[in-house]
């Protein structure tokens, strides 16, 4: 995490903050070329074109290698700046995004991560951490339903899987989600879907956790799963759960610390106001 100057009259509250490690070098890598050789192969499907270009241009990038780095896992990070003017009070938000690819993937395995990844990473983030609103069961919504959710982003990898089919391109990931109809391979959304909510084990704890907004989803089941978030390993509904609790926890300590560098200002705002509603609503777990 980086460091923040409290008392600065400017300061930069970082919303999302996953990791910070210096970007290596990798232009002159095989892992570049293997990446440059991936996009190719992925904009020769009629979907992944589409996806490449909405990549470079929702995300101001001519160069998508730009926002590629090696990692241990395949992952998606967005990084939302938030700069407050202690002074007016103002705050001004600035997004980057970046897309950890796990190393040593074949080139197969590394064209549909790419398919996956750029889903996520080219829709922006539609929900705010600091919204007193926001809650478990609203976050869990967004992330597996919502426009670049899970949902979307595996459809995306098996569409690539029937356009690029002819071309040998296998995903052992889709097997289960391809059905035939009319003798054209289409995607099996419905069981994606039905799929995303298996939670195993931790049935039980994602239940008592969403309280009454359980309703909203009916498809949660205990059944054995079978998509799995690869960065915390553990099933969509519970490892969503974890970074919920994670980013509120975060969000929790830097809005004490956001307002208390106010209050030595001795001046309210606005942003002063919404900032203590959050506490009240969604820090009181985290004192
Ligand atoms: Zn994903």
């Amino acid at each position: 995490m980086r460091g923040v100057n409290w008392r600065a009259v400017k300061w930069v509250l970082f919303l999302l903050i996953v990791s910070s490690h210096e970007r290596p070098a990798i232009a002159q890598t095989d892992e570049w070329r293997g990446l440059t050789q991936a996009l190719e192969n992925l904009a020769r499907a009629p979907s992944g074109k589409k996806l490449v270009e909405s990549a470079k241009k929702n995300l101001k990038a001519a160069a998508l290698e730009k926002i590629f780095q090696p990692d241990e896992v395949s992952h998606t990070v967005s990084q939302v700046k938030r700069q407050f003017n202690l002074r007016t009070g103002k705050a001004t938000e600035e997004r980057e995004t970046r897309i950890h690819l796990k190393r040593d993937l074949s080139p197969t395995e590394l064209l549909f991560d790419i398919a996956h990844e750029l889903t996520h990473a080219t829709f922006k983030p539609n929900w705010d951490p600091y919204d007193p609103n926001l809650t478990l069961g609203g976050y869990l919504w967004i992330e597996l339903e919502g426009p670049g959710g899970e949902i979307d982003a595996v459809v995306s990898e098996c569409l690539v899987a029937i356009e690029l089919k002819s071309e040998g391109q296998r995903n052992p990931r889709c097997q289960g989600y391809l059905v035939e109809t009319d003798s054209h391979l289409k995607v099996d959304r419905a069981k994606i879907r039905e799929d995303l909510y298996r939670s195993g084990d931790a049935y039980s704890e994602v239940l008592a956790r969403l309280g009454d907004e359980r309703a909203r989803f009916p498809l949660l089941s205990s059944r054995s799963p079978i998509l799995q978030s690869a960065t915390m390993g553990s099933p969509y509904p519970v490892a969503l759960l974890r970074t919920y609790d994670e980013l509120t926890k975060t969000a929790c300590t830097h809005s004490k610390r956001r307002l208390e560098a106010r209050n030595l200002a001795s001046e309210a705002d606005e942003t002063s106001a919404k900032t203590q509603e959050f506490l009240k609503r969604r820090c009181s777990s985290q004192d």
